[in-house]
């Protein structure tokens, strides 16, 4: 996997909570309607919990009512990168990070106007930061 950060299991493991190590490095998913960023409507950035890594904007930010924080739009070209998955026989997208290649969530076709683009992301993967 691509990434410009790199550090071994146990490395990731001292810095991320259990919780966000499942879905960062293991490609989990947590409960929906758990995250608690899902419905902050602040101004800011989002950024990659385990390296920093600028991902998203508030103003990029909507209301899917997945129960996920959910993005149209990335905060610039080296925030994210993405990988086919089909292993649930659907058309989505993988989403990591650019920076250290950690699991965030996925990308959908379903979202708003302009892009028409739905990242849907992990509460925990994600650090706001009030700008
Ligand atoms: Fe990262």
């Amino acid at each position: 996997m691509q990434g410009k950060i790199h550090k071994t299991k146990e490395e990731w493991k001292r810095i991320l909570s259990k919780e966000q190590y499942h879905v960062l490095r293991e490609k989990g998913t947590e409960p929906p309607f758990t995250g608690s960023l899902l419905h902050n409507k602040n101004k800011g950035v989002y950024l990659c919990a385990a390296c920093g890594n600028e991902l998203f904007s508030s103003g990029h930010k909507f209301d899917s009512g997945t129960g996920w924080p959910s993005f149209f739009d990335v905060a610039s070209s080296s925030s994210v990168n993405l990988k086919d998955d089909s292993s649930f026989g659907l058309t989505r997208r993988e989403v990591f990070c650019r920076k250290c290649g950690s699991h965030l969530g996925h990308l959908f076709q379903d979202g708003p106007p302009p892009t028409g683009k739905r990242y849907c992301i992990n509460s925990i993967a994600l650090e706001f930061r009030k700008k």
